[in-house]
């Protein structure tokens, strides 16, 4: 996988979009970069998807992603830029077959209680 175009650049002040209990059920949603049409995804199912995404992504898929991404780093753990969890995945767009490399933050903030933030969305090219 090489990455092409980047269609959303992580920040530390990227607004979450899930502030809420396991019974939610979010979405999180972003524009195609190919026919900019919205697609919508299911957050706990992108979460199961992505969580282990280091070992789902071959040597190489992590060389890339970890030279295009910067991730703040905590002694040899990297985190997410809003100072949670990264999980990332590939998804691909259900119009076109445009794929997305879709790079989520994850935090339990408390006991039950999870912030989703949006980070990264990147054209992954196969
Ligand atoms: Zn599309």
């Amino acid at each position: 996988m090489k990455i092409g175009q980047t269609y959303k650049e992580p920040s530390v002040d990227t607004q979450k979009f899930f502030d809420g209990m396991e019974n939610e059920n979010p979405i999180f949603s972003f524009i195609c970069g190919a026919c900019q049409r919205r697609i919508r995804l299911d957050f706990w199912k992108f979460l199961d998807e992505a969580s282990n995404w280091e070992n789902n992504f071959c040597d190489s898929d992590l060389l890339e992603i970890k030279s295009k991404i910067s991730f703040p780093q905590v002694s040899e753990f990297i985190k997410s830029h809003e100072g949670g969890q990264p999980y990332l995945a590939i998804t691909v767009c259900e119009y076109c077959a445009h794929k997305h490399l879709v790079y989520v933050g994850f935090y339990e903030f408390q006991p039950a209680r999870y912030f989703g933030t949006l980070q990264g969305v990147y054209e992954a090219i196969t």
